[in-house]
């Protein structure tokens, strides 16, 4: 039987800052679960190979049920089982979100922490930024943030162009403040290759004594006593096993962190039930307020020439409108563009060469639509069935449309004309609204970022409170992707960094 003062559940993006941050004090004595095993394929550290590592063994590879907006596709949502997590298979953008992201997370529990001023100090804390040390950026933080400027395809240039042409501010990197605007993707990337979470904080600190990495281990549930949580039921080579200690932090991310709790018996009574797992507490927010980003992919064009292969990760600029004047320099944005330089569509799709084409995507930054996590069975095997509701309000539906106008009056530009020959995807004829939504349910994929389902509040019904202990219990803290109430504008790595550093800062006080 082990014991830890901290037993931190899952060694990706959250856990990895965890475990480096809290074994800096050398009087606790950490352990850290994760179910997959280090990184040995060569081909996670090669930005440009991001897409195709998805359903490879350390891909939880998820699936969601269909989804009645998206005429009735499936979406796989990969997630990262390995250590470093979603951050081994992540695009490496790295976007922290706007101003007012932070304000609605600090008005949602009450909590000034939660605000982006109440974050900047963990983002700087965070980062080596490329650019240099400032006021809004780190200059020795953990994670290399890059600012890429020679290496961007010259199509992503003349898109950009295209975008100041039509009066869209550039804001030079999109976390030093204004987020309406163009600028190249800021990426987690060093001399060429991937920095996931864990190469930036576990990797240079796993030979702290005081810290104990535990790979190939899978949480199946929560020990408790009464209301007090104190560990975990393991399976180590095959064997069930119990670990303990003091404090645990769930760091699953936003699938099976819930998961987890309702495997526990902490979840909607109804669906516990209808599980065959015994209720401790309804909680009927756990797997609720499930959400996600969604991409239309995409605004394809043949190119007159050949476009040459990204030296980056595909996707080098993204560029934040207000929906009804994109000139519009104050934020918050609600609508995404970004160019891929190569062809990029959905499943339904047939996707012309690579090298003949590239891709203008379009979003929603702020989507209405909430959908629910659910388990199934009592086992870690029992598929979650994964409902993220994609386009079911008529906010999303409306700004879905509204972003793929402006992605093909982008396209469409001048600053273009030497890269255009002809609009593939939706196709120059295809104009009218119900052609559109037509188009945009067959083509729209997720941007990879569920976040929601134990969100942090200050009402009762929320999963974790302000310091995101998980209300109604002891000695379990939830630090991932589920705890964001509402989704940020971009991407949102960032901010789950950000959100770890910031209860690690503060852990000290927490019992
Ligand atoms: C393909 C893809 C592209 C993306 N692109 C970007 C991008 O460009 N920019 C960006 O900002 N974000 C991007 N994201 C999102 C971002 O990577 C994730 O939101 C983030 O990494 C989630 O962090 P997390 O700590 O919540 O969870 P994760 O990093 O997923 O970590 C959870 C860890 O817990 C482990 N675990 C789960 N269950 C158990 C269990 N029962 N027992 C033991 N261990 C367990 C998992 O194996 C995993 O290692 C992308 C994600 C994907 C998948």
């Amino acid at each position: 039987m082990k014991t830890f003062d901290v037993l931190i559940i899952g060694a990706g993006s959250a856990g990895s800052v965890l475990a480096a941050r809290l074994s800096e004090n050398p009087d606790l004595k950490i352990g850290l679960i994760e179910a997959g095993e280090q990184p040995t394929d060569p081909d996670i550290a090669i930005p440009q190979k991001w897409p195709s590592l998805q359903d490879r063994p350390y891909d939880w590879a998820y699936r969601t049920v269909p989804q009645a907006g998206t005429a009735g596709r499936v979406h796989p949502w990969p997630r990262g089982r390995i250590v470093g997590g979603s951050s081994c298979l992540h695009a490496m953008a790295h976007v922290r979100g706007h101003a007012a992201d932070f304000a609605a997370w600090a008005e949602a529990t009450g909590d000034a922490r939660w605000s982006y001023e109440g974050l900047l100090p963990a983002f700087r804390r965070s980062e080596s930024f490329s650019g240099g040390e400032s006021a809004v950026h780190g200059g020795s933080g953990p994670l290399t943030v890059y600012l890429p400027d020679e290496e961007l395809s010259p199509v992503v240039r003349a898109y950009m162009a295209a975008g100041l042409a039509r009066g869209v501010p550039a804001i030079g990197d999109h976390n030093a403040g204004p987020l309406n605007g163009v600028a190249p993707n800021s990426l987690t990337i060093r001399n060429g290759r991937r920095v996931s979470a864990a190469d930036a904080y576990l990797m240079p600190i796993l030979g702290r004594p005081n810290l104990e990495l535990l790979t190939g281990v899978r949480v199946h549930r929560l020990i408790l006593n009464g209301d007090r949580v104190t560990g975990v039921l393991a399976e180590i080579d095959g064997q069930p096993q119990q670990l303990f200690a003091e404090r645990i932090c769930l760091c699953a991310g936003a699938i099976a962190s819930p998961l987890l709790l309702m495997r526990s018996g902490i979840g909607p009574a109804e669906e516990l039930k209808a599980a065959g797992i015994a209720c401790l507490a309804d909680r009927k927010e756990v797997g609720g307020n499930l959400h996600d980003h969604l991409l239309t992919a995409g605004n394809v064009y043949r190119a007159r020439r050949e476009v040459p292969p990204s030296r980056l990760q595909h996707s080098e600029s993204l560029m934040y409108l207000n929906a009804e004047d994109p000139t519009r320099p104050d934020g918050p944005p609600d609508v995404v563009l970004g160019c891929v330089a190569a062809p990029s569509v959905s499943e339904g799709f047939a996707a012309p060469a690579y090298g003949s084409a590239y891709t203008i995507l379009s979003g929603v930054t702020h989507p209405t639509s909430r959908g629910r996590l659910t388990v199934t069975g009592p086992d870690l095997e029992a598929p979650p069935r994964i409902d993220p509701a994609y386009l079911s309000t008529e906010h999303d539906r409306r700004l879905a449309r509204r972003a793929l106008e402006l992605a093909r009056e982008i396209g469409h530009g001048e600053a273009l004309s030497d890269w255009k020959e002809t609009e593939i995807f939706p196709g120059i004829d295809v104009r009218s609204e119900a052609e559109i939504d037509d188009f945009l349910a067959r083509a729209v994929i997720t941007h990879h970022h569920p976040v929601g389902t134990c969100r942090m509040g200050k009402d009762a019904e929320s999963v974790v409170d302000a310091g995101l202990k998980l209300r109604g219990f002891e000695g379990l803290y939830v630090v991932d992707a589920s705890v964001i109430p509402s989704i940020t504008s971009g991407p949102v790595h960032a901010a789950i960094l950000a959100i770890a550093e910031t209860f690690a800062a503060g852990f000290a006080d927490k019992t």
